[in-house]
């Protein structure tokens, strides 16, 4: 359910509803928005009485939300919302590219790799240091040495970082390290890691699992804002088809349907979605036109010495190429691409 405030609603209403919906045991969620403030409640059983709420001073409406997702609901929050991702906004109108190595295999090649993206126009430095693997016997990741490498690389470059928790003690340390948290597709339904990233106040990149629907995606993002972390950031990254001329199908309809449906920021990653290098700079180009609020890629320098997912690697020449496209592509639906952060002196 959903408590909508007036426009004019003052602080002290707001916090009075609050109190109302705490007193009964439930959960309040104030949603800020541009025109007014909603408040969600959740941890009800059943349906909660209107009437509760309708007479309270500032009340405009209460409306039971027919998702069953709803803190992430655009019924929640009408307006697109902003993740800051430690000075890089992403969501609204800005165009996010988030641009690293599948791995951090070096310092060097880290460093080789990020100067080479930034340059090339990326926003977020990406890179795995907990990998979850196929094989048990493939390269794992550095662990806690490789988050050291990438904080200090996104430091010397200016860019914020992101890497992928795996499980709750990975999750300390990509916390502790890094300015946003990745949860993979094979964690996208690891309800208990959810509620715990959902307990910490770091932006998180939620990647679509590989057989799920774009409800299942909107109810892992639930699970995070439920908690109090309304810093999310979605990713198509493919899903399992027959099609075997691809590693998956990118499915750049869930962009728009997420648009629809969520007020969160949805961003593709067209080097899972499709597993091969000549294929990625096509589908990125498309995941801008269809009105993706972003791109993670992920660049080698030296894409066939690569430790994890060499096929997929494009190399920074062809980053830089694609982002100089990108201006034709995002003014057709209204965005343009975020600024990198100044690189200190
Ligand atoms: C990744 O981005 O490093 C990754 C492993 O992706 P996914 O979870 O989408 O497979
Ligand atoms: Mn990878």
């Amino acid at each position: 359910m959903l408590i909508v405030m007036t426009v004019g609603a003052t602080p002290q209403q707001v916090e009075l509803v609050i109190e109302r919906v705490v007193s009964l045991g439930l959960k309040a969620h104030p949603i800020p928005g541009a025109q007014r403030v909603a408040i969600g409640i959740t941890g009800n059983q059943g349906a909660v009485e209107p009437a509760l709420f309708e007479s309270l001073p500032g009340v405009l409406e209460v409306i039971p939300v027919s998702h069953p997702y709803k803190l992430v609901s655009r019924e929640a929050k009408p307006e697109n919302s902003v993740v800051d991702v430690s000075g890089v906004p992403v969501g609204g109108d800005n165009f996010a590219v988030f641009a690293g190595p599948c791995s951090v295999e070096t310092p060097e090649q880290t460093l080789a790799i990020a100067r080479a993206v930034r340059s090339a126009g990326a926003q977020v430095l990406r890179g795995g240091a907990f990998k979850p693997r196929t094989s048990p016997y493939a390269f794992q990741g550095l662990g806690e040495p490789g988050l050291a490498i990438l904080r200090d690389v996104g430091r010397e470059v200016a860019m914020p970082v992101v890497s992928e928790a795996l499980d709750e003690r990975s999750l300390e340390l990509v916390t502790e390290y890094c300015d946003m948290i990745q949860i993979g597709a094979r964690n996208m339904q690891n309800y208990s890691l959810l509620r715990t990233v959902g307990r910490t106040r770091k932006p998180v990149l939620l990647k679509r699992g590989m057989a799920a629907t774009v409800e299942e995606l909107l109810m892992a993002a639930e699970y995070l804002l439920a908690e109090g972390n309304y810093q999310v950031v979605l990713c198509e990254r493919g899903i399992r088809t027959f099609a075997d001329h691809t590693r998956n199908t990118l499915d750049l309809a869930a962009v728009v349907a997420v648009q629809r449906l969520s007020h969160l920021p949805i961003i593709v990653d067209p080097s899972h979605g499709t597993g091969k290098r000549h294929k990625v700079v096509p589908l990125a180009r498309a995941a801008a036109a269809a009105g993706a609020d972003g791109l993670m890629i992920e660049v080698h320098n030296e894409p066939s010495q690569a430790l994890s997912d060499a096929a997929q690697a494009i190399l920074p020449e062809e980053l830089a190429q694609l982002l100089g496209q990108l201006p034709v592509l995002l003014p057709l639906t209204g965005r343009h691409l975020a600024a990198a952060l100044a690189l200190s002196a």
